[in-house]
């Protein structure tokens, strides 16, 4: 099924995002987890992509073990910074071939480990959007980021080039990380005033270790608040206290999104099914 077509309805979803092995040593571990996460019958789920193109084989066969044996729909990631045209003509062929009817285009981080093999066929994910919009019947997402990306100036050459991206294909969005809801609610209404009307899923992270947290900052740059930081601060050293305040912080925080009406809710749950699980089981009710 079309993504657009799930985050569409009147119901509000909750899908989560997993990631694929690196070498074929994990892929066993990682199959185990992705299904245990597949079992729980979220909305959707999502396949992330590794950078250098590293992973491409197992995002596609872990997408398609998902759909196929678990009969959850899936988007595959796909990135485009390292790859010539060529490439990503073959991967929307192995996506096609395996049945998966929904991607993320996105550029990919240049990073010091891959920035010597980026090549020039694309310089941004829309050029991508385009390519695979061009090739035909695959429902196209892409990144977005209310805290603006990075590498922009400012926010409205972000959302300028966000409605590039939105114009060549993109069907809707799916957000970088984000720990205030507020955030969100102030980059929406940016948005809709530039003219951009697609759908935006909230993308949220729990963080269920202190050591996440740095990572996910250095990662995104994303704002903490300090209602958040009192909760690392209080909880950090303790595994267990910790997990279960990230994952409460994460429900409230999704609780808020659909009070306010964001229907479509994205949980990154790094392959933790136990992460997953306890978020679907907080929000029982109100996603039923
Ligand atoms: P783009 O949309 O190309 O934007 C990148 C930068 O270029 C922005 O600053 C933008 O404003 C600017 N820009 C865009 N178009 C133009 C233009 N025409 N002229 C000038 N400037 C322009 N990475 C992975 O490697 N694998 C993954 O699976 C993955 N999944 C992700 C999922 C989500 C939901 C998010 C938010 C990010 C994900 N990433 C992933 C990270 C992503 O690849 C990086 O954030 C990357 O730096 C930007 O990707 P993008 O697709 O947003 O790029």
């Amino acid at each position: 099924m079309k993504i657009i077509d799930i985050i569409k309805s009147d119901k509000p979803s909750l899908s989560f995002e997993v990631f694929p092995p690196k070498t074929s040593d994990t892929f066993d571990t990682v199959k185990e987890a992705t299904e245990k996460i597949a079992m729980l019958k979220p909305s959707f789920m999502s396949v992330t992509y590794g950078a250098g193109g590293g992973t491409s084989e197992y995002t596609v066969s872990v997408a398609k073990n998902i759909k196929d044996n678990c009969g959850v729909d899936t988007i595959a990631h796909l990135t485009c910074i390292n790859s010539s045209k060529d490439d990503i003509q073959h991967r929307l062929e192995a996506l096609k071939n395996a049945g998966i009817e929904n991607i993320l285009a996105l550029r990919g981080d240049i990073t010091p480990e891959n920035k010597d093999k980026i090549r020039f066929d694309y310089r941004y994910a829309s050029e991508l959007v385009c390519d695979i919009k061009k090739y035909g019947n695959f429902c196209v997402g892409g990144a977005c980021y209310p805290e603006i990306h990075p590498e922009s100036k400012d926010q409205r050459e972000d959302i300028k080039n966000l409605k590039t991206k939105v114009d060549a294909g993109c069907e809707f969005l799916t957000t970088q990380m984000f720990f205030d809801n507020n955030l969100l609610y102030n980059f929406l209404y940016k948005i809709r005033e530039a003219g951009i009307t697609v759908p935006v899923i909230a993308g949220i992270m729990p963080i269920t270790n202190a050591k996440q947290i740095e990572r996910a900052i250095k990662l995104s740059g994303s704002y903490i608040p300090q209602r958040f930081k009192s909760l690392v601060d209080r909880y950090g050293g303790d595994p267990k206290a910790m997990s279960q305040a990230g994952i409460a912080y994460a429900t409230d925080q999704i609780i808020d999104l659909y009070a306010n009406g964001i229907n479509a809710v994205h949980v990154y749950s790094m392959n933790k099914e136990y992460v997953a699980r306890n978020i679907q089981a907080n929000i029982s009710e109100i996603i039923k």
